[in-house]
């Protein structure tokens, strides 16, 4: 069952652009011309979204060993060279041309648009633009094609955040949500009123701030009952050139169905039903440079195909359950990081933490939690130990750790955002 059935013109638009993009694979992709003849697929016999099933998908690692045959383009044609941040494995390169770095804007003006961003809107971004972080340049060109005020600040340093919001007077935030803890923790020390500021609304990247009922998670309650501006999630990823962003009524990351197709596969590569998790699989659509065909992603989420109330009826993905690679087996339950870093946020007694998967003698997952706690005492110990025991009825390893030892953890060399999740499984 195909999951992207909208209107019949969206539809014929996307088969449309699915043809284009194959044509375009077959003749100027080493990769998929490689593929293509070793699985003799005949390329005209791909006529609707559900004739996707008959073309084996991509992964990562395919990326990661074969770079450069995914270019589609000549060396003089590239204007960005984007990398995805190598958090799994080493990075890739991801070499995007002018008709790409359009797109990539349309789709963040889309986006915008989508979280009711306006004209009228100024938005400070607490993000890096530079690192090869391809959402970054995508924030700033899809503001500047919505007309928006655009303060670049980049990330970290919650005092000049904050000055500068009360200097300049934005509207908006584009921000990692565990980072606008920060700012209203920042703002509490310091007796600043958040709420008196010229601040409405965030644009959330990089972490979930609602469970899959959409209902808010730790995350998001702890900013909204500091905070009383509106969050919208956005959730995109540098192979895929495209962003899925909720709209106002929060319920799931919009697809754009003329950008990207997206299945949701399941171990056999079988499409899923609606409610039910599956490896995101995404097909670009008018991308030049580095086109992706049935790209898994390695992330795990939902999706639903009933129309949103706010009108639009492109379907939409629940936030990210975890990363298919990520996924955590231990003793005896599955749990990927997310659920632990939810479970470690609601915890008044841990200030930060980083979560580490080892591999033991027998090859099983261990968890170790590298805590910072709120105090030293043996009180705040127990209370911690109880909790994690009866939340997740197994018990982590748990060291203490000093905020000088977090950062190293947390910032390595050349990260572009707080490491929170260690993986030392052989
Ligand atoms: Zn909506």
């Amino acid at each position: 069952m195909s999951i992207t059935v909208t209107a019949d013109k969206v539809k014929t638009d996307q088969e449309q652009k699915l043809r284009q993009l194959l044509l375009h694979l077959s003749k100027y992709s080493p990769f998929y011309r490689e593929l293509f003849e070793k699985h003799q697929i005949d390329i005209n016999a791909i006529k609707t979204v559900k004739d996707l099933a008959k073309i084996p998908t991509t992964g990562k690692e395919d990326l990661q060993k074969c770079n450069d045959d995914f270019l589609c383009v000549s060396r003089d044609k590239i204007i960005e060279y984007a990398s995805t941040s190598g958090t799994l494995g080493s990075p890739v390169t991801i070499a995007l041309t002018e008709n790409d770095l359009n797109r990539l804007t349309y789709n963040e003006y889309n986006s915008f648009v989508c979280a009711d961003g306006k004209p009228e809107d100024i938005y400070q971004l607490m993000l890096t633009l530079d690192r090869q972080f391809m959402a970054g340049i995508a924030y700033y060109a899809g503001l500047r094609k919505l007309g928006a005020g655009i303060i670049r600040l980049g990330p970290g340093v919650p005092s000049m955040q904050i000055e500068t919001i009360q200097r300049l007077n934005p509207t908006a935030i584009v921000a990692v949500p565990s980072f606008i803890l920060k700012l209203i923790q920042f703002a509490k020390d310091y007796n600043i009123d958040l709420n008196k500021t010229s601040v409405k609304k965030a644009i959330c990247i990089g972490e979930n701030i609602r469970n899959t009922d959409f209902s808010l998670n730790i995350l998001g309650k702890k900013i909204t009952e500091a905070w009383d501006i509106q969050l919208y999630s956005t959730y995109a990823s540098t192979e895929m050139q495209t962003a899925f962003t909720e709209c106002h009524e929060g319920h799931g990351g919009h697809l754009q169905p003329e950008l990207v197709i997206a299945e949701l596969l399941d171990e056999d590569n079988n499409q899923v039903s609606a409610n039910t998790p599956g490896e995101l699989t995404i097909t670009t659509l008018g991308v030049e440079g580095m086109p992706l065909l049935r790209y898994k992603t390695g992330d795990i989420c939902m999706y639903y195909d009933e129309p949103c109330a706010c009108g639009r009826a492109s379907l939409r993905l629940s936030p990210i359950i975890g990363r298919k690679k990520q996924m955590i087996k231990f003793k005896g339950t599955t749990l990927y990081p997310p659920a632990m870093f939810d479970l470690l946020n609601e915890m008044e007694e841990v200030r930060d933490y980083v979560v580490e998967v080892y591999s033991n003698e027998i090859g099983m997952d261990e968890v170790l939690l590298h805590l910072l706690p709120l105090d030293d005492s043996k009180a705040c110990d127990n209370r911690i130990r109880a909790y994690l025991q009866a939340r997740l009825r197994v018990s982590p390893h748990v060291t203490y750790i000093t905020a000088e030892q977090l950062q190293k953890i947390q910032f390595p060399e050349s990260v572009r955002k707080a490491v929170k999740f260690i993986d030392k499984r052989v």
